[in-house]
């Protein structure tokens, strides 16, 4: 018996075969490559962590708002979609989107921010990034390697963006940031695949949240349309269902100009192959122009209402604070930390001098869940907390 072939049906532009590991493997016996990917994320201590991880809201504050995890479960769902219908390697697709945020900080977008601050002067912190370094070097449970040993393409997807000066020291994942090339398909529409997400289970999240008027969104391009749409086909409908139904339209009107849009692009340039797709003058996977639009008044309208909410802002000072409080205390003095992570901090301090000892910090501080630190804060400050 020999495993099923993983190119059924793929369009001669999906990507069929691998670039390769970093560390030379057997191909697997039953699965594809980026099964073998997939599966490698599924079962990684960062992946498990992401459940207790969250965007806007704080993972304390109701079990009915999104984590890291349900949002890669949904990037995941509506990059799948995408990509049958296109004919792309569903597989790769899957592996890139269960893998794009496991370098995320406690706290959403405020601990990214916050830990970006504590790194000025270390180089910086960025999460997508770290989501690269998680797979490449933080998960350790290998023999014979450290992370997970992941395919080029499926590290291609992961590396979102990247600024110059990071690209250059990144080698085959980090050259499209100097040449001005572009990933896979597989990973543009992955990528594309995380706006239409977010900012469908934001308007989702804030609304039930009651941080949004459903009324307000009226003015809003695309949702006000898509919900003056369902009240008038369903007068009457409760609130919760109102919400639902627009929401769910929301994601299927993004995920149709998607598909539309790029099958119109893919068609235009012809690329002959995964390369050529690389090398085409744009990226090919892309929204309308008039989808683009809506995006940014959506983007706007939350900015505004949603992020800069007084509540919301609240617990994004206070976990700020708990960031910058952590990285300070364990930076200045790493022995507070844990042996595993103080070992790490010994190891990169002697190879890179203080930017390794806060590069050690900064992993350890990322890697937390929003509860864990919560409680690792409050052992290091309050005396009467055991340590
Ligand atoms: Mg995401």
């Amino acid at each position: 018996m020999t495993r099923p072939d993983a190119h059924d049906g793929l369009v001669p532009w999906a990507v069929r075969t691998s670039r390769g590991r970093r560390h030379p493997e057997p191909a697997p016996e039953w699965r594809s490559e980026y099964q073998r990917d997939r599966d490698r994320i599924i079962h990684a201590g960062a992946f498990r962590r992401l459940e207790y991880k969250t965007q806007v809201f704080l993972n304390h504050e109701g079990d009915l708002f999104r984590t890291r995890l349900t949002h890669s479960l949904e990037v995941n769902q509506v990059a799948r979609t995408m990509a049958r219908a296109l004919g792309l390697n569903e597989d790769l697709v899957e592996a890139i989107a269960l893998a794009h945020d496991l370098g995320h900080t406690p706290f959403g977008h405020a601990g990214q921010e916050a830990l970006n601050r504590c790194m000025r002067d270390h180089g910086g912190f960025e999460h997508n990034l770290q989501s690269l370094r998680v797979v490449d070097s933080l998960e350790q449970r290998y023999a014979e390697f450290d992370g997970l040993n992941l395919t080029f393409e499926t590290r291609e997807g992961v590396l979102k963006r990247c600024a110059r000066r990071h690209a250059e020291r990144l080698g085959d994942v980090g050259q499209r940031f100097l040449d001005g090339t572009h990933p896979s398909l597989e990973a543009q529409l992955t990528n594309l695949a995380d706006e239409i997400a977010y900012n469908s289970h934001d308007v989702d999240d804030g609304l039930r949240a009651g941080l949004l008027e459903l009324d307000a969104l009226i003015e809003v391009p695309l949702v006000g349309e898509i919900l003056t749409h369902v009240r008038e086909s369903h007068p009457g409908l409760d609130a919760r269902r109102t919400i639902y139904q627009t929401v769910r339209h929301l994601i299927s009107h993004q995920v149709d100009d998607l598909i539309t849009t790029t099958r119109t692009r893919v068609e235009a340039a012809a690329p002959v192959d995964a390369d050529a797709v690389r090398t085409a003058e744009a990226p090919l996977a892309a929204f309308s122009p008039e989808m683009a639009e809506a995006h940014r008044g959506l983007k706007h309208f939350l900015f505004h209402n949603l992020y800069r909410h007084y509540r919301v802002h609240r617990m994004t000072t206070k976990a700020q604070r708990v960031i910058e409080e952590l990285f300070t205390l364990l930076h200045g003095d790493p022995q507070l930390l844990p042996p595993q992570a103080h070992e790490s901090a010994r190891t990169l301090e002697q190879r890179l001098g203080e930017r390794g000892r806060a590069r050690a910090v900064a992993d350890y501080i990322a890697g937390m869940t929003d509860r864990f630190a919560i409680a690792e804060h409050e052992r290091l400050h309050d005396p009467r907390r055991l340590a």
